[in-house]
This record gives structure tokens, C-alpha cells and sequence, in this order.
């Protein structure tokens, strides 16, 4: 399906109708990115507790899987690279055995060992020219995630080479999102929702005792839905180049590097991905970004359960093959979440 959406911008909007039902969020910055954790409870006290225990739950994922905390397991790897095994809670274990599925799975295209690249390409605004070519070539070379050797009877983690590191950037937040969401969801609410800096995920119903659904709008036509997803029990992935990113000469470098090159991946703008699983999903969305619009559509198209809508850097919108999006126009009555999925930079 291909749409031409020329210098048209998209945004998703989470609409709650005004309804019977209460519900509460919590804004706030974990993981380095922003966090919205919503209950739906007509009790307050209830919702409360349990957007505190979400944010519970993703404060203490971050200390296990943080590259920036020194004390964090995964630093400890990271010191021990070409000097020795780790030992890891089976959770982390666990993360980094996904994360290795993940790489299988797209070819190497999604490759944690990317993280030996993040000294390299920085997108805090401070990198004014282009890295060093040998540089760069140094660090790619350490990137394969076939040398990050796992024994699961001691549990340990090895990274074969000196120099290697791995993170969690493109599946922690969808990870945590999952626990946050699992461990609200058995706190008696009517529904709740996490969002990760676009990464959703729902579960039960919104607070008008209605499936949670998230709409596209053209703010062209502010307000006007061109198309609804309905998002039960289901995570909303969004990886757009939109957010962080640098600029030289006149060129943009998003922060997806593919872990051939070392460069920083081109031709898409944003990537959605819509499955049960948001760290599935997150994981995948960063994946299609680096295999490119062709052979990202054709994994996902191979894929059950799980779909795909990306706008190429021509603002040109492609949707894999069971995505229907629903076109029918309705009113907006009250909006909650608005999320960027186009590419402003691009217009
Ligand atoms: P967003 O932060 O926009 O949700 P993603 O989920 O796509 O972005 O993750 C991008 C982050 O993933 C990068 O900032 C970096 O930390 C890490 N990363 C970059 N390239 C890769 C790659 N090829 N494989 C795995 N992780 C990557
Ligand atoms: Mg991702």
C-alpha cells in the first residue's frame, strides 16, 4: 500500500472519550526519555499506587541494563570485554539472549555491540564535523553480536574483544514499558497505559470504558483522523529521526547506526511497528529503520502478528501487508497523548 503524503505531517493521537471512568497520569524522565504512565481507576488512591509501581518497576530496570551507571551488571560487562565472563541476574541474561534472537532474526541489522560506536557519533549537538574515518572503521569493527558469548548453566556474559560494549538504547525502554504496563495491569484498574516517548503500550480500557485507540491526524487539518488503530493489548512502536539527530554540513545523521558501516542509517524517517510485545516491537522498529524500507517491509511481512507503517525521507508513507488502517473521520472530543511520527526536518 503506498500513500503519497507529501510535506504531510503526521501525529498520533491517543483519544480518551469523556467518560465515566477517572483517570490519572504521571509525566517524568526515566531512562533519559520521557515517561507517561496513565491508570484508570474512578479510585484516585488505587491509580496512584499503581503508576508508582510502574515507575518502580522502570527505575529498577534502569539500574540493571544502564550503560551510564558505572554499578550497573551491564557495566560490569563492559569492563570485562576480552578480559573475562560476567555473571548476570537471569533477567539481564535474558535481555541479552532476546536481544542476540533480535540480531538472527534481522540479519545483524539490530546489534547491541553497536554501543562500541557510542564515543564515535554523538547527538547532544556538541559534534560539529564528521568522525574520523579509521575511527569509525576501528569501532565497526567490534561490532558483531556472534562475540557476545553467553553460558546459560554459570550465567555469565562475555564480550569476546577488548573494546567491546553493548546497550539497550533500541529495546530497553519498550522492555520496561512491557514490566511497567504487566505489573499495573494486576493492580485491579480499568486499564492503563505506559508511553515511552512514543513507545506504547495498553492494557484494559481507557476512561471512557472503551478499547484504548490511537488516531493519525494531518495537522494540516488540525483534528481531522485520517485513520484510527485500535490498540488493545497492543504496543505502538515509533523510531523516528526526528528526535535525536545531528546535523553537518547541511546533512542529517540520525542515531540508528548500522552496525556494517558505522554510519548513521538513511532513506527513512520514521518507522512504526504495531505488536503484543513493545520491546518486540521497539527492537524491530529500530531493525527496519536499518534494513531500509524493501527488506524491512519483507521481514515484517514475514512476520505474524506484528505490522509495520513507515515514511521514507520523501515523506512517502508504506504500510506492510495486513495494516488496514481505518479511514473513517470522527470528531475529536479529547485528545491525551500526541505523538510526532512524520519528519519535521524533512519539510
Ligand atoms: P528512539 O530512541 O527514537 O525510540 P530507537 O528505539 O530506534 O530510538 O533506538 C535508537 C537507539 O538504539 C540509539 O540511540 C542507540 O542507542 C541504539 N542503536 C543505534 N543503532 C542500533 C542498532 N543498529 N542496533 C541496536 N541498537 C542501536
Ligand atoms: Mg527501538
Amino acid at each position: 500500500m503506498i500513500r503519497n503524503i507529501t510535506s504531510l505531517l503526521l501525529l498520533i493521537l491517543s483519544l480518551t472519550a469523556l467518560g465515566q471512568k477517572e483517570s490519572h497520569t504521571k509525566v517524568l524522565l526515566l531512562m533519559g526519555s520521557r515517561f507517561e504512565l496513565t491508570a484508570v481507576s474512578p479510585d484516585q488512591e488505587k491509580a496512584i499506587k499503581a503508576i508508582e509501581a510502574g515507575i518502580t518497576e522502570i527505575k529498577r530496570i534502569e539500574k540493571l541494563i544502564s550503560s551510564w551507571d558505572t554499578n550497573s551488571q551491564t557495566s560490569e560487562v563492559i569492563r570485562n570485554a576480552g578480559i573475562k565472563p560476567v555473571i548476570v541476574d537471569q533477567e539481564l541474561f535474558n535481555l541479552i539472549r532476546r536481544s542476540i534472537k533480535i540480531s538472527e532474526l534481522t540479519y545483524g541489522a539490530f546489534d547491541i555491540s553497536y554501543a562500541s560506536m557510542d564515543k564515535i557519533w554523538r547527538f547532544d549537538g556538541k559534534m560539529k564535523t564528521l568522525p574520523d574515518s579509521s575511527a569509525i572503521a576501528a569501532s565497526v569493527a567490534k561490532i558483531n553480536y556472534k562475540n557476545i558469548i553467553l553460558n546459560p548453566e554459570k550465567r555469565t556474559v562475555f564480550l569476546k574483544e577488548k573494546g567491546m560494549k553493548i546497550g539497550f538504547g533500541a529495546i530497553g525502554k519498550g522492555y520496561a514499558a512491557n514490566k511497567a504496563l504487566d505489573i499495573m495491569s494486576k493492580m485491579n484498574l480499568m486499564g492503563a497505559l505506559v508511553n515511552a516517548s512514543g513507545d506504547l503500550i495498553s492494557w484494559g480500557k481507557d476512561e471512557g470504558g472503551k478499547d484504548w485507540k490511537i488516531g493519525i491526524v494531518n495537522p494540516r487539518q488540525k483534528g481531522k483522523v485520517f485513520s484510527w488503530l485500535n490498540i488493545n493489548e497492543t504496543a505502538v512502536v515509533t523510531s523516528g529521526n526526528y528526535e535525536k539527530f545531528v546535523t553537518i554540513n547541511g546533512q542529517t545523521y540520525s542515531h540508528i547506526i548500522d552496525p556494517r558501516t558505522g554510519y548513521p542509517v538513511k532513506g527513512l524517517s520514521s518507522v512504526s511497528i504495531i505488536c503484543p510485545n513493545a520491546e518486540l516491537a521497539d527492537a524491530l522498529a529500530t531493525s527496519v529503520f536499518v534494513l531500509g524500507k524493501e527488506k524491512g517491509l519483507e521481514l515484517i511481512n514475514q512476520l505474524k502478528g506484528i505490522e509495520c507503517l513507515l515514511i521514507t525521507d520523501k515523506q512517502e508513507l508504506f504500510t506492510s501487508k495486513n495494516l488496514h488502517l481505518d479511514y473513517i473521520q470522527k470528531p475529536i472530543t479529547n485528545h491525551k497523548y500526541q505523538i510526532k511520527i512524520g519528519n519535521e526536518h524533512a519539510k
